[in-house]
């Protein structure tokens, strides 16, 4: 659905996408989803009316299966250009195999995810830098925000034209309170705590996640929260 005038939110039970609409630019789609999630997407697309073809990037915040399991078929059915930041590349082109949660948890899905969400490797075409702005078209810049920790190669998308962050996983909202992910699924969770604060102040309205509903006001507050949280957390060593 369209949650902001050409930001549309693209979700199953998984993983979440999200599509810019640009009058002048085309499409932009961040995050692929899971394995089979470019059937979701391509279908979504036809609903509101645009063709694959008129898709001009696919941007993965990072390299996890819940982002990148859509990538190859949206890039075979788009011949759109693939961007990722390089320390999540190798992870998503394949040439090196993905990591999976550490404990338990990482051991049941190295098992389960496989079967459940086949996963294609998908070519980069293009390196994400940090600083580096995407001119979209009417919908003006979209900023390149390295915030590493859930991965070392997470980055985030600023809208500023909407007020809007695409938080990727940098803060996760399946509770409902926007915070860091929880330390299995973190490469870095001091990192990432550190990239929370960091985060807190941003000139925002709106914020948008891999998991959980959109902050579409009070992004602010949802930061400071966010960041309160992590500075206890790295006071108490987590
Ligand atoms: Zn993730
Ligand atoms: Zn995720």
């Amino acid at each position: 659905m369209e949650i902001l005038p050409g930001v549309h939110r693209v979700a199953n039970a998984v993983s979440t996408a999200y599509v810019l609409v640009d009058p002048r630019d085309g499409l932009t789609i961040i995050d692929a989803g899971p394995g089979h999630f470019e059937r979701t997407v391509l279908r979504y697309l036809t609903q509101i009316g645009r063709r694959p073809d008129e898709v001009r990037r696919i941007i993965l915040t990072h390299r996890h299966f819940d982002h990148i399991g859509g990538a190859r078929g949206l890039r075979d059915a788009t011949h759109a250009r693939v961007l990722a930041h390089p320390l999540d590349a190798p992870q998503i082109d394949g040439s090196v195999p993905n990591a999976y949660p550490k404990g338990a948890m990482g051991a049941a899905m190295r098992v389960a995810v496989p079967l459940l969400f086949p996963f294609r490797p998908c070519p980069v075409d293009e390196m994400l830098v940090d600083g580096q702005s995407i001119s979209l078209g009417e919908l003006g810049e979209l900023r390149v925000m390295l915030t590493p920790g859930h991965t070392l190669g997470h980055c985030a998308l600023h809208l500023p034209a909407r007020r809007l962050l695409i938080m990727g996983d940098a803060l996760n909202n399946a509770t409902g309170t926007p915070v860091v992910s929880f330390d299995a699924v973190n490469d870095d969770t001091a990192m990432a705590n550190r990239t929370s604060i960091a985060l807190e102040g941003m000139d925002v309205d709106a914020l948008v996640f891999g998991h959980g509903k959109p902050v579409l006001q009070g992004a602010p507050a949802a930061l400071k929260h966010a960041a309160d949280k992590a500075r206890a957390d790295l006071a108490r060593g987590a």
